[in-house]
């Protein structure tokens, strides 16, 4: 099979490291395809995506490798692009002009309705914590069901080809102290969100970043894995580094749990086009 990965974050957004050391790592570790996805601007000022002033920079350095680099590995230009209702979302026009490779759809900040502030579900425990009790009174619930709403806003309105860490929401649920994943209303929020992005022609992402060092931790769970399996849903493998030494970071891992939800083949783009890849 391919060795790919289309999520990685460089200096120019919230990792470390220059394009140029991530480009040099996927080379050392034999992959045959790797993409650049910068978390594209904001239009609130924020510590974690490039600000406005840099993409262009962004885009004129990932083209300069992609070139530089063309006979040695199959390098691709992306953005990880936040679906922020009434906003912005990956269905942009502004992106659509890029004509980039491919974009990762994913949403990582909810409206705090006192402050009327952005706040991380995926970003610290205070931060979920003062959207759960300024916005929902304090109860994780309906947090929950509003983000997987707006993740099924997201498909819906399209402009994207890869779903970014479906369930990233759990991030700091630790111990389910926020909510139960084994609850049924929380299971019909991914059956609902799952049978939208069946209807749709997008790739589900199996990410393996911000795993803790434990495996069954990858977005999505391995359960919900299952169920998109069920769904026809085909499905990729990203690492979300954002460092160049973990662009492959618990890939045998997560291939394990991949084949073992029913699935045989990963989406991969090579070249300009989409295939499915055998596992092995
Ligand atoms: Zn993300
Ligand atoms: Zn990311």
């Amino acid at each position: 099979m391919f060795k790919t990965n289309y999520h990685s974050h460089s200096e120019f957004c919230d990792g470390t490291g220059k394009l140029e050391d991530y480009v040099k790592s996927a080379i050392s570790r034999g992959f045959d395809v790797f993409g650049f996805s910068g978390h594209a601007p904001l239009p609130f000022e924020n510590d974690w995506t490039m600000p406005k002033s840099v993409l262009q920079d962004y885009l004129n350095e990932t083209k300069r490798l992609k070139s530089a680099y063309k006979n040695i590995i199959d390098l691709k230009i992306g953005l990880e692009i936040d679906f922020v209702e009434s906003k912005m979302g990956p269905s942009d026009q502004f992106y659509k002009e890029l004509q980039l490779d491919f974009i990762i759809g994913s949403i990582h900040v909810l409206p705090d309705i006192i402050t009327g502030e952005y706040l991380g579900v995926e970003y610290t425990k205070s931060e979920m914590e003062q959207l759960i009790n300024d916005t929902y009174n304090g109860d994780a619930k309906p947090l929950v069901k509003e983000y997987y709403k707006l993740i099924r806003n997201m498909s819906k309105k399209g402009g994207f080809e890869i779903l970014g860490h479906l369930d990233v929401v759990k991030k700091t649920n630790i111990n389910s102290i926020y909510f139960d994943e084994t609850e049924k209303w929380y299971k019909d929020e991914i059956e609902l969100t799952l049978e939208c992005i069946a209807e749709s022609d997008q790739i589900l992402e199996i990410n393996t970043g911000k795993v803790l060092n434990d495996p069954t931790r990858i977005y999505p769970s391995p359960w919900i894995i299952k169920i998109a399996r069920k769904y026809n849903i085909p499905v990729m493998l990203n690492s979300d580094a954002h460092r160049p030494d973990r662009i492959d970071n618990y890939f045998d891992e997560a291939k394990k749990i991949i084949l073992n939800a029913g699935y045989t083949e990963l989406m991969v783009l090579k070249e300009d086009r989409w295939i499915s890849d055998c596992i092995d």
